[in-house]
């Protein structure tokens, strides 16, 4: 089976979809950390992140064994992979990556904005998570600050709606939920209810089965 979880409060860092995959024990991939191991690599180089070529080669060169990096995870750099990411030739250098992860058994979930849409149209589960803006800001915010960094609540807002708008927008794998995706908004929910909850979409689109 395979799960795909989008949408723009997906990821809470591979949270709630790492969960999803112990409960089921499955693989799990949070997408999003490729991209982010791109744009962290051609920031690495003091390279600009509008240049193209340099991201290309950056998605080349990707190496699954930095993707627990600690640096990967600050807010700058998840603003940077949304600028790299918008190039359809990273995203088509870093397809065949997932789909191979997706394909191999156990079972897999995925979670990023384009997994039940580009990579995976055919996963068994489909949820897009939303979530309030403003509680995005305020969990981003404890989380930064858990790891020790500075962070301002306000500007951490600014930048959500900024790469929400910009992930929406890109004319290539755009941020949407497919057209069989389950809603999960988890504006209200913790952690362990919004597994639950995600747990509970699986087992209804299994039973229908
Ligand atoms: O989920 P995370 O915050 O790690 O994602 C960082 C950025 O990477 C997103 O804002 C988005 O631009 C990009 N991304 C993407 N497709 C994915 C996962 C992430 O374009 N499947």
């Amino acid at each position: 089976m395979i799960i795909a979880i989008d949408g723009p409060a997906a990821s809470g860092k591979g949270t709630l979809g790492k969960r999803l995959a112990q409960h089921y024990g499955y693989r799990h991939l949070d997408t999003g950390v490729i991209y982010r191991a791109v744009a962290y690599a051609v920031l690495e180089t003091g390279g600009d992140l509008h240049d193209e070529a340099l991201a290309i080669a950056a998605a080349r060169a990707i190496d699954p064994g930095t993707f627990g990096n600690p640096a990967l995870k600050s807010h700058e750099v998840g603003n940077a992979a949304s600028i790299v990411s918008a190039f359809p030739a990273v995203r088509e250098v870093l397809l065949n990556f997932q789909r191979q992860f997706a394909s191999e058994p156990p079972g897999a979930v995925l979670d990023g904005r384009d997994i039940g849409t580009v990579i995976c149209p055919d996963a068994d589960v489909k949820i897009f998570v939303v979530a309030d803006p403003k509680v995005r800001a305020q969990r981003r915010t404890l989380e930064a600050q858990s790891r020790g960094e500075q962070a301002d609540e306000a500007a951490i807002l600014a930048d959500i709606i900024s790469r929400d708008e910009r992930d929406r927008n890109r004319p290539v794998a755009p941020l949407r939920p497919a057209d069989d995706a389950h809603t999960l908004d988890n504006s209200n929910l913790g952690i362990d209810a919004s597994v639950e909850a995600a747990i509970a979409i699986v087992e209804a689109v299994r039973g229908k089965r």
